[in-house]
């Protein structure tokens, strides 16, 4: 740990601005505030906390990249990795509900938008008043987005609007939807759909195992009349969801970070603290090695970051360097945090410890976002210049 607290082996903190460690350690206040001391029973009673989205409002968690005048952070890229990682540290389920906000409601109103759309939704979401959802995912398309079969028809005042999205993070709570649809030649387009509009309802998904504190639903259009002026303008085809998933899952990227520091920093305590056979478990070389393991794959992927949110800054990261990065911290944090649960023992599968609910959050993170195998082919392709997943 470096001399704030942090878990640091290389002095990142050397790398980041002071207004980069002040906003880090604002968002870490509020974590241990408002989250940590409840979360496991949220997580525990499948509970979604819906006042935690006027405080995320408050402390700037949602947009932080989006320009101050739309009521955003105004933040470059490294602040943004770094509330994702401080929030996710207190859990992917609170996290999630953040970066669905900012990346994938947000950032297409903001980028995509018209400025009457700008002006209406962005502040609204930006202060936590509404919250809103991203809906890409169907029944039957989900790795392969392309094959949507949700659609859009042309009723000259209004878009008819029919289909349902499956898996959508934060739908049951949400006021806002930001949905990608087929128009009638088969292109893609988004549209903002808002509840309360006839035949659009959002059933709530029982029975997780995993971001047990965060809502998922579905979203069921039933010939919804969507106005004209709902439709995003200045997108068409895959790249606009893609473009939003690529602002999320650099936030993911560093976001897992902050659950595999949490993990580790709980192993090495309890290690220390535990003793069997007249020693505490850290003495043992087999508990060192799964303890200097995860300090170095924790350090990897935090230059990893760094250096992606550095080219995010300077606009020059790729998709595909931004698939690498989520695909290498979340599985990163699984493992880490599947051996941080080995070396609490038996202690690591309750509450007690934020272990067994870190793991079993991260089996939805590896998997949502593009899965773990996709984001290997995305790699794949892009250094060898074959798609090997279509
Ligand atoms: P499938 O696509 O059916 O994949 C199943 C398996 O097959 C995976 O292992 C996959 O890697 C593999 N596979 C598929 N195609 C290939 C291929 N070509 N080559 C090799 N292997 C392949 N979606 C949204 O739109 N909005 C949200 O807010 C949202 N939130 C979510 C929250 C949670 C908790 C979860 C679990 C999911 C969420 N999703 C959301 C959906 C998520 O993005 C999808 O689950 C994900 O894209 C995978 O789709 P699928 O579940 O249909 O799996």
């Amino acid at each position: 740990m470096n001399a704030a607290g942090f878990t640091d082996y290389y002095d990142i903190d050397g790398l980041l601005t002071e207004e980069h460690k002040l906003i880090r350690q604002s968002i870490r206040d509020f974590v241990k505030k408002e989250i940590s001391p409840s979360i496991e029973k949220w997580a525990q009673d499948n509970h979604f906390p819906s006042e935690i989205v006027k405080k995320f409002g408050d402390v700037g968690a949602f947009g932080p990249t989006i320009p101050t005048e739309y009521g955003g952070g105004g933040l470059d890229y490294i602040s943004y990795g770094l509330i994702m990682q401080e929030i996710e540290r207190g859990d992917s389920g609170m996290r999630s509900t953040a970066s669905v906000q900012g990346s994938l409601v947000m950032y297409p109103i903001y980028a995509y938008g018209s400025e009457e759309q700008r002006k209406k939704y962005l502040p609204k979401l930006a202060s936590g008043e509404w919250l809103g959802c991203f809906g890409l995912t169907e029944p039957d398309h989900g790795s392969n987005p392309g094959g949507m079969v949700t659609k859009i028809e042309d009723k000259g005042d209004y878009y008819l609007l029919n289909g349902a999205k499956l898996w959508i993070s934060n739908s049951p709570e949400c006021q806002v939807a930001v949905v990608w649809a087929k128009n009638e030649q088969g292109r893609i387009k988004g549209l903002i759909v808002e509840r309360g509009m006839e035949g659009f309802t959002t059933p709530e998904i029982h029975n997780k195992w995993s971001l047990r504190a965060s809502c998922t639903g579905e979203l069921v259009f039933d010939n919804v009349k969507v106005p004209k002026e709902n439709l995003l303008p200045n997108v068409e085809g895959l790249r606009g969801p893609l473009g939003c998933l690529d602002s999320a899952r650099y936030g993911i990227a560093w976001g897992a970070i902050g659950v595999a520091i949490d993990c580790y920093e709980s192993a090495l305590k309890y290690s220390l603290e535990r003793e069997q056979f007249g020693k505490p478990i850290a003495a043992f070389q087999l508990q060192q090695k799964k303890l200097a393991e995860m300090i170095t794959e924790i350090t990897k992927a935090q230059l990893m970051v760094w250096r992606l949110g550095m080219l995010k800054n300077e606009g020059k990261a790729t998709s595909a360097q931004i698939s690498m990065a989520k695909r290498n911290s979340v599985d990163m944090a699984l493992h880490v945090a599947r051996e941080a649960r080995q070396i609490h023992g038996g202690m690591g599968i309750t509450g007690e410890y934020p272990i067994m609910r870190h793991m079993m959050n991260l089996e939805s993170v590896i998997t949502y976002e593009g899965t773990h195998d996709i984001h290997l082919l995305i790699t794949g392709a892009d250094i060898t210049g074959i798609q090997a997943f279509k």
